[in-house]
């Protein structure tokens, strides 16, 4: 498969794992107690992956200009899902009281909207740079997807919406994902300022959306989870015959 096909391919996997975090939260308990373990090893993964991988390999093929970009994706992630949005965290959302103006819910859907299209800008970069570097940044996007999709769907849920919006605000985040892939590979001659802008909104999830949410869960465990996400991005790493 060449790496156009390939990264559709996963971007359609990452989008269906979108839909799968939505469904979980409209049907019920499962998803509610085991989200925690795909936020803590996905931000562990994120994390190694942005700073071992995207940001070197940006570095090397955007010149100067390389830490403006990876600075500019982070604060486009502040922006549109914390300053715009009144109200967004990951996880289940559970104060209705922060959720009366249905506007809160849009705007942060439209938060979440800008991050997975560069979820899937990120995979397409990494494809069109190497194959390893595509692989692993599909492993860092797909560990958190499942996350993404819960929380999308919990958004619409709490502020007053019904369960077929939410799931039609999960499946609409697969969307953007797909589209981000597609966008990024139309605009393939610039993959070293789209691999360093996704390496900031990346970095962001893993930092500034995920590892609160780790630290909030009381005990060590979770905090454990981190590690062992990125012991796991370094012993893919190892092993790659890339
Ligand atoms: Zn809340
Ligand atoms: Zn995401």
């Amino acid at each position: 498969m060449n790496s156009l096909a390939l990264s559709f391919t996963l971007g359609l996997t990452a989008a269906l794992a979108n839909i799968l975090g939505g469904w979980l939260i409209v049907q019920g308990e499962w998803g509610r107690r085991n989200l925690k373990y795909f936020i803590a090893l996905g931000s562990g993964f994120m994390l190694a992956t942005v700073l071992l991988e995207m940001v070197p390999e940006g570095m090397r093929l955007g010149g100067e200009w390389a830490l403006v970009l990876v600075l500019a994706g982070y604060l486009l992630v502040h922006f549109f899902e914390h300053t715009l949005s009144a109200h967004l965290h990951f996880g289940e959302e559970t104060h209705p009281e922060e959720m009366l103006e249905r506007r809160v819910g849009y705007t942060a859907v439209l938060g979440l909207l800008i991050h997975t299209f560069f979820d899937g800008a990120a995979i397409a970069s990494g494809f069109i740079v190497s194959t390893w570097l595509g692989a692993v940044i599909f492993a860092a996007v797909f560990l958190h997807k499942v996350p993404d999709g819960f929380t999308v769907a919990s958004v619409m849920l709490a502020s007053g919406h019904g369960p077929r919006k939410a799931m039609g605000a999960a499946i609409l985040m697969g969307v953007t994902t797909l589209v981000g892939v597609g966008v990024m590979w139309l605009l393939r001659a610039e993959v070293a300022y789209g691999l360093l802008l996704s390496a900031g909104v990346t970095f962001y999830v893993a930092a500034s959306d995920l590892i609160p949410e780790v630290n909030r869960e009381p005990g060590i465990l979770m905090p454990v989870w981190v590690f062992v996400g990125v012991g796991l991005m370094l012993a893919l790493r190892l092993l790659s015959p890339f």
